[in-house]
């Protein structure tokens, strides 16, 4: 047995860990240089930014579980903060340290910037999705759950739809209520440690790419950066496929490539037309990192903070987290008006936006825009996803975007390549 791994985002890495640490023989192919795909290291005046700003839960037990796996001690690479959702001067929440559901709704009632009549809704809102276990009988949007469930304009604007275009990168007017309430169900209302907010030290590359590629090497695998696929053909023994430098053949394939990438390869293969279509069929959302680079002495009063203004969402001390003093990285999810603008302009308004909340700052000394225009697919009300076993056989798929009840996340691209791997090793003792 040969498994190639194609792709090296987070998905194709969990995938190709699971198989070399079963004695599988895999080979990774990634077209760029760098592996983590949407979530990974950019080079920019000698500092390890990264393509977006990512915050993970303590409920990515795969993900946290993989990187002690291969190395990367999640204690180390990760600054853990108990639940808290600050937006600045408006609202704060702490989750208590009690058992879910009364570490949430203690914070709920004890929350600052809403009336307690609004917390005590909110609250009420959080029992009765439990009572009926976060499940609704017909997918809706949040906005029509939130408006169903009563929440005033103020607790939606200050902790519903802010919660929503994080954990699905997509307004609340058309996401999807069922997602949205299993983040709330396995973050909020879980165990304690689940909602615990971590914020990487690391670049992306490093926190798990790259100790995972080791992971395989030395394991036998084969990890090849900057070899882009071109073809993925039946053949006799399996599947021919050809990548810039050559070609190889493999009895199995798990595909890892970005939904946007996926249907060229597989329009080609008449079993997998349908599933072509389904993926073609998804609709994406951006993402925009706006990185400015202050004096050292420019620090946020948290390591993370949230804005309810007209662009920014998140802001991040970088100097607090990973040592690069005075860099500001900032969040902008999900459609906008920004996506108009020159990247100049957009790094002027995040700026002006920047003083507008923390008072006067001096000119950034540079400031660089990553814009991800297909960040994630559009979460949105009883999305059908592709299963990641397809019916061809030995051929899968992995990816943020095939069928689980997760939005696009680093823990929904890490479980999908484990699953991967494991209906192969499943299939491989079935067959022996
Ligand atoms: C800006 C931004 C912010 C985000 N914030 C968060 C967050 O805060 N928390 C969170 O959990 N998630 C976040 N996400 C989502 C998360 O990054 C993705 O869900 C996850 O990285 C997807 O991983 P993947 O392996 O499924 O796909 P990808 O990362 O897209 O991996 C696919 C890989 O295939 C490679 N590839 C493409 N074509 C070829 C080819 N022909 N041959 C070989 N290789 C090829 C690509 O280069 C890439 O490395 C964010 C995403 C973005 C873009």
């Amino acid at each position: 047995m040969q498994v190639a791994v194609i792709g090296g985002g987070y998905a194709g890495m969990a995938a190709a860990v699971t198989l070399a640490g079963q004695h599988v023989p895999v080979t990774v192919f990634e077209a760029a240089n760098t592996l983590g795909g949407r979530a990974r290291r950019v080079e920019h005046r000698e500092l390890a930014l990264d393509n977006g700003l990512h915050i993970l839960i303590g409920a990515y037990r795969e993900t946290l579980r993989l990187m002690q796996l291969v190395g990367s001690d999640p204690r180390l690479q990760l600054l853990r903060i108990p639940f808290t959702w600050i937006i600045h001067e408006r609202f704060s929440l702490k989750a208590a340290r009690l058992p879910a559901p009364l570490n949430l709704l203690y914070g709920l009632l004890a929350a600052r910037g809403i009336s307690f009549g609004e917390r005590l809704s909110a609250a009420r809102f959080l029992l009765h999705m439990r009572h009926q276990d976060y499940a609704l009988p017909q997918d809706v949007s949040v906005t029509q759950l939130l408006d169903e469930e009563r929440q005033s304009a103020g607790v939606s604007r200050l902790l519903w739809r802010p919660l929503c275009v994080s954990a699905l990168n997509t307004r609340p007017g058309a996401a999807s209520a069922q997602v949205f309430l299993n983040v709330l169900r396995d973050s909020l209302d879980a165990d304690l440690a689940a909602s615990d907010l971590l914020l990487p030290r690391v670049d992306l590359t490093r926190l798990f790419p790259e100790p995972a590629a080791a992971y395989v090497e030395a394991h036998g695998g084969a990890v090849l950066t900057g070899q882009r696929v071109t073809a993925i053909d039946q053949s006799p023994d399996g599947y021919t496929v050809r990548f810039t430098a050559g070609e190889d053949t493999f009895s199995h394939v798990v595909c890892a490539l970005p939904p946007q990438h996926v249907g060229a390869f597989l329009f080609g293969i008449s079993a997998l037309a349908e599933v072509a279509e389904a993926i073609d069929r998804l609709a994406y959302q951006p993402i925009y990192s706006v990185y400015l680079c202050y004096p050292q002495e420019v620090r946020l009063p948290a390591p993370m903070l949230g804005f309810d203004s007209a662009l920014l969402q998140w802001a991040f001390d970088r100097g607090t987290l990973c040592g690069q003093k005075g860099v500001i990285g900032l969040v902008i999810s999900a459609e906008g008006e920004h996506q108009e603008l020159a990247q100049d302009e957009l790094a002027r308004l995040a700026h002006q936006e920047l003083q507008q909340q923390l008072g006067l700052l001096p000119s950034p000394l540079w400031h660089r825009v990553i814009a991800e225009k297909r960040a994630t697919y559009a979460c949105t009300p009883a999305l059908r996803r592709p299963e990641p076993q397809t019916p061809l056989r030995n051929f899968f798929l992995a990816g943020d975007y095939t069928a689980s009840g997760y939005p696009a996340t680093l823990e929904a691209a890490v479980r999908s390549g484990i699953g991967a791997a494991r209906m192969i090793l499943n299939s491989v003792s079935r067959d022996s």
